[in-house]
């Protein structure tokens, strides 16, 4: 569903990621850990190309992406994105986010967006939110808003970057269960995550990132108790 090869991207003189190669198939979830500044966020940026790589390939659904002649807004419909903090529009109301884009961007008929949008509500658990405004959530339900959101789109694939890093600790588990119930449905997911448990329990295939690297990658019951790199052991040692 997504591959990287050999994926290089540099701000500057900073060589933020060094010949990154990563396959997610299809179903498959992978969360990615690593120290803040190893380049994760940068790594998702380049799959939804909001950042332009400076060289590697990049192919989506088994389509090779190229910044030149693919239109970068027509792929990044099929690339869904939640972020650490994502801005819902504040004068719409829960539902009217949701439609927006697939009204304006994919021209769905609005009936059937909304009638698709209820149906997400619902499998997020906010079905008693559709009429309210985003100022009057929580930071979990909102995050769930933005899954929706995000879904709205069919996209064939899931980013998440550290979606639960801003919330307050009694609202993490919510969301959590939220991207566990999509990972159980079959969404292909991309994680970066700081919660341990959950790329223990719901990941395939969890990637430790460091200075730009790809240090080690496995599954989860594997890279967490018998890493092999010492750089590995010495993060879970931090934050296990
Ligand atoms: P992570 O998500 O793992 O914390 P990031 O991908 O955000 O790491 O950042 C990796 C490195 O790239 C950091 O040193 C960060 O300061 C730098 N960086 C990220 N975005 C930019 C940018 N737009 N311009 C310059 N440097 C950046
Ligand atoms: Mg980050």
């Amino acid at each position: 569903m997504v591959k990287v090869e050999t994926l290089n991207k540099s701000f500057g003189n900073l060589h933020v990621l060094k010949d990154i190669d990563l396959t997610v198939k299809d179903r498959e979830v992978v969360c990615l850990i690593g120290a803040s500044g190893s380049g994760k966020s940068t790594l998702l940026r380049c799959l939804n190309f909001l950042e332009v790589k400076d060289s590697g390939t990049i192919f989506i659904g088994g389509e090779k992406v190229e910044e030149a002649t693919h239109d970068l807004n027509q792929v990044r419909t099929r690339v869904g994105m939640v972020f650490q903090h994502f801005q819902l529009f504040p004068h719409m109301t829960v539902i009217e986010n949701i439609i927006e884009a697939p009204v304006h961007v994919k021209k769905i008929p609005k009936d059937q967006a909304y009638q698709e949008a209820k149906e997400l509500l619902a499998k997020v658990g906010l079905s008693d939110k559709e009429t309210v405004y985003p100022g009057k959530l929580s930071g979990g339900q909102k995050q769930r808003v933005a899954i929706a959101r995000a879904l709205a789109m069919k996209p064939d694939v899931m980013l998440f970057d550290e979606p639960t890093s801003a919330l307050d600790p009694e609202l993490v588990g919510e969301v959590l269960a939220t991207m566990k119930k999509l990972a159980l449905e079959g969404m292909t997911m991309v994680v970066v995550t700081h919660e341990m448990g959950f790329a223990r329990e719901v990941a395939d295939w969890v990637v430790y990132m460091h200075d730009g690297r790809i240090v080690e990658a496995g599954p989860p019951d594997k890279l967490f108790s018998s890493p092999t790199e010492q750089r590995t052991k010495d993060f879970l040692d931090s934050v296990l």
